[in-house]
């Protein structure tokens, strides 16, 4: 269980105020009430986290609810999984193990004294009518011909519908408010609807079941929760949540709804009714397959609960919908993952290198540590080195670009851990591709540490190729291509074809050939991986990757791999190899405490730059950072933006070389927040843009101007795209007129394509507007 860490936000506000206020005798009882009709989600994750979070929080209690109302979709298996995801995730319900469906008699005998009190009627006509007599926002329903029925009318139709009389649709049982309220949802809502399905837990008892706006706050009130969360879309249903509430009751503890935004990722689609689709239509390898967004599928990828925790954490609670970055869910990722991943050598893409002045025969044994330069962490292991050698082939280039820091003809590289070679001879095979490199080494710079004290530029990944051993190894990558995959229309449009490729000749050395199932390695230089846990076998791990150890989608271009140790990087203190991660932020204070300069800066972040302590506490974990951060914004950019854009765009891009030594230096990086901030670039834009100054340097505005990512304000241009893409879809334009109004984002999203994201969305939504106007 995890230590409940004491979070604010406006929920715990909330909290906070009724307990001050002696409300619900002090009690904070939450609930997690998931549907069982598919696997949990990340989003899910959020929610759950939220809920058993505060209830931990304030030393309450936050119940498991299986909200199963509707017999048709609900099963035994995902039951099971969503209990295993919940105690994965690192929350336990103990006793407080609920089913909607556990109150379906006192439901009903709440729907009997609604009837009774003349506040519910039972309509005979179909949803159709209903639905059409309903009215719309502005424009008042009409009465149901059947809402004046008498009481014992009512009781005996009612009667009737439970004893399963009727057909499927052949009458509902409504509330009787007012079908001129002006939220529609007050229009004498249904809240009973006939059903012969088999439930997977009642059986056939029940041939009527309630809708959630009837059910959920029942279920809360005989509960007992206090705080029901749910989101944001159900903000109009709380007026029901509060009718039904009020109608029935007395409560000994009276529940409230309070709504936050629902989790929505870049990249990363969080509908279970899609994600259903992405099985059933085996665009993935089921529920758990480690592309999904699923508890199951994360779990199987090697994210852990904790790197979901703190996400959820860095995220906070909004009570706005927005999309969130995906870069900041990876950050969370990788953050995990680099203190819990022991460090070791494999070849993905081999080239062969053989060392011509190395005796055939001779092997050396290089002892290696686990956690190179973290001497407090124990545990080493020995390499093999011999004459025979594998490197990526991608290390090596016969006519290398300038800044070329691997190998080349002529050059010079280090072997982590192993010496340094020269290459001396290319040989190619017959269709003139590079087959082997001969090289020869320096028999001074034996494990990385030569007693001559050279410089040299590259380090590289490598192993021995005789003793080294083939794996299988699954290079997963993001599921979609874009970043709203359903922007476009069809989300399956969006799936990226390389989401899952096979590296078919990768080896790894003999010690990370005999690890344990579902444990994390870092293979130095190529990313964070992870051992199935259904494919590995005894000696033959299969792995997965879990994420490559910087974002590379920001720059598709694809820079080279950066050495794996961060030459910025301090020792870090003393710690058992076996002791439980600390906290990133507890990390920190603990740097701050020995460090002067950290410790002011965290202040002075504060209180004259303004920035919120989160953001303060990050950008004060390391000396190089902060310096890094002063120098942007001693070019008069804006602190916060210059914060955020580091916190959620640039740790992403450079999470393994040093602040120090990037090519786009602090004041770069204040010029280029600067230039966002001025307009010029949009936000879209923006991330390429930074993408590309991290990658080469250079010049924001330059740059900029060079890749045509100025922004687009000019009207005639937008107004050109919006003509283009809505006589395009110039059947989707008709289907909005006519009242499907939720395609306007489509075709923001289409303009905005068409112009490459550079245009000024504001403008872009104007035109738009006016043109289907
Ligand atoms: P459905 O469309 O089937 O209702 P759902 O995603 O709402 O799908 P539930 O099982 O009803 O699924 O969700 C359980 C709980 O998780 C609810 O309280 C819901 O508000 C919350 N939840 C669902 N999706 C998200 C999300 N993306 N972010 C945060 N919370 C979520
Ligand atoms: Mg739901």
């Amino acid at each position: 269980m995890s230590e409940p860490t004491r979070r604010s936000n406006f929920l715990t506000d909330i909290i906070d105020a009724d307990l001050a206020a002696k409300k619900n005798g002090g009690k904070v009882v939450t609930r997690f009430p998931p549907e069982p009709n598919g696997y949990l989600h990340v989003g899910h994750a959020k929610s759950i986290i939220l809920n058993f979070g505060t209830a931990l929080q304030f030393e309450g209690r936050c119940h498991l609810r299986f909200d199963d109302t509707n017999p048709a979709t609900e099963e035994t298996e995902y039951v099971e999984s969503i209990k295993r995801d919940v105690r994965w995730l690192g929350f336990e319900w103990g006793e407080r193990l609920f089913h909607a469906s556990d109150f379906f008699e006192k439901m009903y005998q709440c729907a009997i004294r609604l009837v009774k009190d003349g506040k519910a009627f039972v309509d005979s006509q179909g949803v159709d009518a209903i639905r059409e007599q309903r009215g719309d926002f502005g424009k008042p329903g009409r009465n149901s011909p059947f809402r004046d029925r008498t009481v014992a009318e009512n009781l005996a139709l009612l009667e009737k519908m439970r004893r399963g009389e009727f057909k499927d649709g052949e009458c509902v049982l409504r509330a009787k408010i007012d079908m001129a309220h002006p939220n529609v949802l007050l229009r004498d809502p249904l809240l009973y609807r006939i059903r012969h399905a088999h439930h997977y837990r009642t059986g056939d008892q029940w041939p009527i079941y309630p809708m959630y706006d009837f059910a959920h706050p029942l279920e809360d009130a005989f509960e007992g929760v206090t705080h029901s969360f749910c989101t944001l879309e159900f903000e109009s249903n709380r007026e029901m949540y509060d009718w039904v509430l009020d109608n029935l009751g007395p409560w000994e503890t009276r529940p409230r709804q309070y709504e936050f935004a629902r989790l929505e990722l870049g990249y990363t689609i969080v509908s279970k009714r899609k994600l259903l689709q992405l099985v059933t239509e085996k665009h993935v390898e089921g529920w758990d397959d480690p592309r999904m967004p699923t508890i199951a599928g994360l779990r199987r990828r090697g994210v852990t609960p904790e790197a979901l925790r703190d996400f959820a954490e860095l995220i906070g609670v909004a009570k706005n919908n927005s999309v969130v970055d995906i870069g900041k869910f990876e950050f969370a990722i990788r953050n995990d993952l680099e203190n819990r991943a022991p460090k070791g050598l494999a070849v993905l893409n081999p080239l062969k290198v053989t060392v011509t002045n190395w005796p055939a025969e001779k092997f050396d044994e290089i002892e290696l540590a686990w956690w190179p330069g973290e001497p407090a962490r124990a545990g080493t292991r020995k390499v093999p080195f011999g004459r025979q050698l594998l490197i990526e082939q991608e290390d090596f280039s016969e006519t290398p670009p300038k800044d070329w820091k691997r190998l080349a003809p002529g050059r010079e590289v280090r072997l982590i851990g192993g010496y340094v070679i020269k290459c001396d001879e290319v040989v190619k095979g017959s269709d003139g591709q590079v087959v082997e490199l001969r090289c020869s080494y320096d028999p001074d710079s034996r494990g990385g540490d030569p007693a001559d004290k050279r410089k040299v530029p590259g380090s590289l990944n490598w192993v021995e190729a005789t003793r080294s051993v083939p794996v299988t190894v699954r290079l997963y990558d993001r599921l979609f291509m874009a970043e709203q995959p359903e922007a476009g229309g069809n989300f399956l449009e969006n799936l990226n074809p390389d989401s899952l490729t096979l590296a078919p000749g990768a080896r790894v050395e003999p010690g990370l050939a005999q690890i344990e199932p579902e444990t994390r390695w870092q293979f130095i230089r190529q990313g964070y991986f992870f051992s199935d846990p259904k494919l590995s076998r005894p000696g033959a791990p299969v792995f997965n990757r879990i994420i490559r150890l910087k974002d590379t989608w920001a720059a598709k271009a694809a820079p080279a791999p950066t050495p794996e140790v961060r030459r910025d990087k301090k020792p870090k203190e003393d710690k058992p190899a076996a002791a439980p991660k600390k906290g990133r932020t507890e990390h920190r204070n603990e740097l701050r405490a020995s460090s002067p300069e950290l410790a002011q800066r965290y202040t002075r972040y504060q209180q004259e730059l303004g920035l919120a302590p989160d953001d303060a506490d990050l950008l004060t974990g390391d000396l190089s950072l902060a310096k890094y951060f002063d120098a942007a914004v001693a070019t008069q950019a804006s602190p916060k933006s210059v914060a955020r854009w580091l916190t959620n765009e640039l740790l992403g891009l450079v999470k393994d070389e040093g602040f120090a030594d990037l090519k786009l230096d602090g004041a770069g990086f204040g010029r280029f927040v600067a230039l966002v901030d001025s307009g010029k670039v949009s936000p879209a834009a923006a991330k390429t843009l930074l993408a590309k100054l991290v990658e080469q340097g250079g010049e924001a505005e330059a740059l900029a101007g060079q890749l045509g990512l100025e922004k687009v304000t000019d009207s005639s241009a937008i107004v050109a795209a919006v003509e283009k893409v809505l006589t395009a879809q110039a059947a989707e334009a008709a289907r909005y007129r006519a009242g499907e109004k939720k395609l306007f984002g489509v075709f923001v999203g289409a303009v905005m394509k068409e112009l490459q994201g550079t245009a000024d969305a504001a403008l872009v939504r104007k035109v738009i507007t006016e043109k289907l106007g």
